[in-house]
């Protein structure tokens, strides 16, 4: 079992390492409260807590005022990978509150896609200026990201897109979205273009089609916003220090991704596995594991109700919260790493974790290459069977 974790998903392009987001990120983690949700909404006079009852659950939500727009989805992950919440923004319904195990594979094995940036994006959010919370439709202005250079355009429409782009002399990058910023400027809208392509101009008047990355399934509906620049990098990153087994980069990372933290047991423990397993789970667990003088529960309430409940679901424990789904990519591979072997996969380039010595993509790791070697071992066997075939017949 591993340690839990509390992951904060940022819903819109957040960078966790500098800049007015890493800001409001202090500025959240001061305030927070354990709630489930944080609104950063500069028009915030003070800050607001609310919440409503979802089943046996409250379901609490704060405001904090910041520079920017965004909202964190707190989610806590026990040992075993149960959420809690267990579904929402960010989780696919297809796991049932449950973290595929190999996420970390398929995350290193993901391939980015490029789709048209947007300029705005409408969104419930909280309206809490007057007495009572009241959601409303807002409407969110997004800046365009920065500029990635880009090299001339090949005869056959290729291009290539890189940082740093050596006119910059910089040295090595660790934060290309900052980098970008101070060394090439910010670009901003170019509002007098008539093209349904947003285009995005910067300070010299250069133009820059605007564009998001985002992944296939499930990483298209876990960073609901797409994927900047910094995410692609730590990707690449993520994808060096596996297959050369650099357990040291990858510390540093999960110093900068995560940071120790505290919460609850009811938090972190006992609600992901009330929705993984329900209240009979949650009340064996709370009766066996976590306290065996706590007698038998027959249900929840009697379980909450109970003298010692406060002491031991709601006293402060430390688990790990990781900044983005990055964060967690960073500490799961930082497990993995010390206990299996990553190599490549010598037929399709996948990175794979397994036993020592592998060399091939299994039939969940890459479905594709697992069946294209096995047809190819069949058709193999066959030209061997019939050539033995032949002989025989030969003899005769
Ligand atoms: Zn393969």
């Amino acid at each position: 079992m591993k340690i839990p974790v509390q992951l904060w998903l940022p819903l819109l392009n957040f960078d966790f390492l500098s800049g007015p987001s890493s800001r409001d990120l202090q500025r959240a983690q001061e305030k927070w409260k354990g709630e489930h949700r944080i609104w950063l909404l500069p028009e915030a006079s003070a800050d607001v807590r609310w919440a409503c009852q979802i089943g046996p659950y409250s379901f609490h939500e704060m405001a904090v005022q910041s520079e920017t727009f965004n909202v964190l989805s707190v989610i806590h992950v026990d040992g075993e990978g149960n959420c809690f919440p267990s579904a929402g923004e960010h989780l696919l319904e297809s796991w049932g509150g449950r973290l595929p195990a190999d996420l970390l594979t398929q995350w290193l094995n993901q391939k980015f896609l490029i789709m048209p940036g947007k300029k705005k994006i409408k969104i419930s959010a909280p309206d809490v200026s007057g007495q009572k919370v009241k959601y409303k439709q807002r409407t969110v202005d997004l800046s365009p990201g920065p500029a990635l250079p880009t090299s001339q355009l090949s005869d056959d429409g290729k291009f290539k897109m890189a940082w740093p782009d050596g006119e910059s002399r910089l040295a090595r990058s660790v934060n290309p979205e900052e980098e970008i910023k101070e060394y090439r400027g910010v670009p901003r809208w170019d509002t007098a273009s008539e093209s349904n392509f947003p285009l995005a101009v910067d300070a010299e008047g250069k133009h820059y089609f605007n564009v998001w990355l985002t992944g296939s399934s499930p990483f298209d509906k876990m960073f609901p916003s797409g994927l900047n620049l910094n995410a692609v990098h730590q990707h690449a990153a993520m994808k060096r220090a596996a297959t050369k087994n650099d357990v040291a980069s990858v510390e540093r990372w999960v110093q900068k991704m995560t940071i120790e933290a505290s919460t609850t047991l009811e938090a972190s423990y006992l609600t992901p596995v009330f929705e993984a397993g329900g209240s009979e789970a949650a009340l064996n667990i709370a009766t066996n594991r976590i306290n065996a003088s706590f007698g038998s529960f027959k249900t929840w309430q009697d379980l909450v109700k109970h003298e010692d409940y406060r002491k031991v679901f709601l006293s402060p424990v430390k688990i790990r919260r990781c900044y983005g789904w990055l964060g967690y990519f960073w500490l799961e591979l930082n497990h993995l790493l010390g206990k299996r072997e990553a190599t490549i996969c010598e037929l399709c380039g996948n990175v794979l974790f397994g036993k020592i010595g592998k060399r091939f993509c299994g039939q969940y790791e890459n479905p594709d290459c697992f069946h294209s070697r096995r047809a190819a071992d069949v058709s193999r066997h066959r030209r061997r069977w019939k050539k033995s075939a032949d002989g025989l017949r030969g003899e005769k």
